[in-house]
């Protein structure tokens, strides 16, 4: 909102100091015709900067000087006989005439800009000024113009125009052009409610190609995508480069029924897309390129050039997030997404200052049915909604990093769980495991922060279990072995979560310092009835079985997916046929009276 208001006010004041430029121009060449409309002083200034031209009442010139024959490139003896037609631009309209013949009438002079021709052919403008001279009886004698050639000043003018209004790598509106137009655009869309859209292109990996080939291949590449952009939109269009990869393209006017301007828009932008099927020739190298877009459409019912950007923006991520090379209409619904992330995000934030968690245990049995341990999972007390579970937030705790002070809580909170079990004598002996993801793991004071947890609260580290998931594994592996191996050797166990769901690859499992694999409970869950689900399980667990890992099955619902399970190999488990997730002092109760 901010950056659209600044670039608005940078708009209006450049604006206005070209006008003002301008007008200062006008205003001295005003003031120089006017001390040369004295017919009286014509000899003297006749050899003045000033190109000036006497014209009979048949609008014959009659008379040149030497500055005109300079600037318009005629001698005198080429001019005198003509009519000043000889010097006519083509460029003015007809109405251009008629209103300068009409102030000479009634006025007796006229000036103003006016866009003229060379004898060189160039058109060039000049400031103009005609003094009508009449005879004593009150006919026109004469016509004396004055002209002065005002084509450097404009180029200078035109110029600096340029530069604040265009991209200078690819020649298109820039941003400040686009959104003085866009916000025209909507303004008119405003009074005629004919429909228009906005298309935002960014291209997919362009930094791939900057990092390859470096910054001049992908500067071609931009102006060859402009090119194209530029050769395939209508003339009533907007192409724009906003920053970087980043191309904008207004369509005004498509129609006014709200379905064909979607419709329209659609086809046009599959064309755009369309575009980048041909590959690019950066100098000797032939290179392809796709592109994501974002739609958005508005019909002028009150929306704002921030808000449109806003949604094209939006649409493009939801390409990008599509898997690229695609287009993708903003709908109101992906607002609302946001709206509601933005609103999670808030609240998250202050349940983490409000301490509004609480960890529940689920137990973990062995083959006799005899707790060994339990698993920590958190819960959110949340003002509103109540009890909330961690699927719903985890995911967003991950993405905003907010996951990382949860995270902590969550340790913290299971230590001093430890420590209190100490003091009793059916609990002094239960592992606890705890979640960690992915983004918690690899902060780089993860280690020293769970050797200090643990030293805080004293306990026993054999007794703290972490869980990790395969998508630890995605980045950074090596560093992922080390910090594993720094807490192992402080006697903290590794257990792999959710296991046969990611893509761990034997090789890494042979690696890690893990002490357990969990099944993860999608294979639990049909194991009686699937039996490539029974094939899957048998063969992690004979797996687990040479590589000397521990194996405990999640998910456990029936006495008979146990019983597949130990016949297979299995010796712990933990699921609903045990015990569900329990606050506190419901599981401590559970397990006191456990006969085990
Ligand atoms: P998970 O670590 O795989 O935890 C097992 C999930 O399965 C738990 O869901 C548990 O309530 C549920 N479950 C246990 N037994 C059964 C059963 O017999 N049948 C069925 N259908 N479900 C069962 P919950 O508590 O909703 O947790 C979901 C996930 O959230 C966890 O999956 C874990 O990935 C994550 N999570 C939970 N607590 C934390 C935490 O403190 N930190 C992090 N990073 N993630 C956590
Ligand atoms: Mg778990
Ligand atoms: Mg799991």
């Amino acid at each position: 909102m901010d950056v659209l208001n600044k670039n608005k006010l940078e708009t209006e004041n450049l604006v206005d100091e070209l006008v003002s430029a301008n007008k200062l121009l006008l205003a001295q060449n005003a003031a120089l015709a006017h001390e040369n409309k004295e017919l009286g002083v014509i000899a003297s200034i006749f050899n003045s900067q000033e190109g000036m031209a006497i014209v009979d009442a048949s609008l014959n010139i009659v008379r040149v000087n030497k500055a005109f024959t300079e600037i318009t490139g005629y001698s005198a003896e080429e001019a005198i006989g003509m009519t000043p037609k000889l010097l006519s631009s083509g460029k003015h309209d007809k109405v251009f005439y008629a209103r300068m013949w009409q102030s000479l009438n009634n006025e007796g002079r006229w000036e103003g800009e006016i866009w003229n021709r060379r004898k060189n052919g160039e058109i060039y403008p000049q400031y103009l000024s005609i003094a009508v001279v009449y005879h004593a009886a009150g006919h026109v004698a004469n016509y004396v113009s004055t002209l002065t050639d005002i084509s450097k000043g404009k180029a200078a003018a035109d110029k600096i125009s340029n530069l604040a209004f265009y991209d200078p790598l690819t020649q298109l509106p820039n941003r400040r052009l686009f959104l003085d137009r866009l916000g025209h655009e909507l303004v008119a869309n405003n009074r005629d409610v004919r429909r228009g859209a906005l298309l935002f292109i960014d291209l997919d990996h362009f930094k791939n190609l900057n990092d390859t080939l470096g910054h001049m291949v992908g500067d071609l590449l931009l102006q060859q995508v402009a090119a194209r952009l530029m050769l395939s939109v209508r003339k009533t269009d907007t192409v724009a480069r906003l920053s970087g990869d980043e191309f904008f393209i207004f369509l005004a006017n498509l129609s006014d029924n709200e379905i064909e301007c979607a419709k329209r828009a659609k086809e046009l932008a599959d064309k755009m897309i369309g575009l980048f099927d041909t590959a690019f020739l950066l100098n000797e190298h032939s290179y392809r390129i796709t592109a994501s877009m974002g739609v958005t459409l508005f019909n002028g019912d009150e929306t704002s050039i921030d808000m449109v950007l806003k949604q094209a923006d939006i649409a493009m991520y939801q390409a990008k997030a599509k898997g690229r090379n695609t287009v993708c209409f903003f709908e109101n619904r992906m607002q609302d997404d946001i709206t509601r992330y933005v609103k999670l995000e808030r609240e998250l934030t202050t349940a983490i200052a409000l301490g509004q968690f609480e960890l529940f245990y689920q137990v973990q049995v062995d083959d006799k049915q005899k707790p060994f341990g339990a698993e920590a999972l958190i819960r959110w007390n949340h003002p509103e909604l109540g009890l909330v579970s961690p699927g719903y937030f985890i995911e967003m705790a991950e993405e905003t990093g907010l996951i990382v002070p949860i995270g902590q809580w969550v340790l913290e909170a299971a230590c001093e769980q430890l420590k209190a079990w100490e003091a009793i004598p059916k609990m002094r002996s239960l592992t606890l495991a705890v979640n960690i993801s992915s983004k918690q793991f690899h902060q780089d004071d993860f280690v020293t922060h769970i050797k200090h947890i643990v030293k805080q609260y004293g306990i026993h580290p054999a007794l703290l279990k972490l869980e990790l998931t395969e998508t630890a594994f995605s980045k950074n592996i090596e560093s992922l072995i080390s910090s594993m191996t720094a807490l192992k050797g402080i006697g903290i166990q590794f257990e792999l979560d959710d296991f046969g769901t990611g893509y761990s690859s034997l090789q890494y499992l042979k690696r890690l310092p893990l002490e357990q694999l969990k099944i993860d409970q999608s294979f639990v869950r049909e194991i009686e009835y699937n039996e490539n689900d029974k094939q899957i399980v048998r063969t992690i667990i004979s797996m687990t079985q040479n590589l000397d890992l521990k194996v405990i099955a999640e998910g456990v619902e029936t006495e008979n997916q146990k019983q597949i399970l130990l016949d297979s190999g299995c010796q712990r488990f933990q699921g609903y046929l045990f015990g569900k997730p329990l606050p506190i002092a419901e599981f401590e109760e559970s397990i006191l009276n456990s006969i085990a």
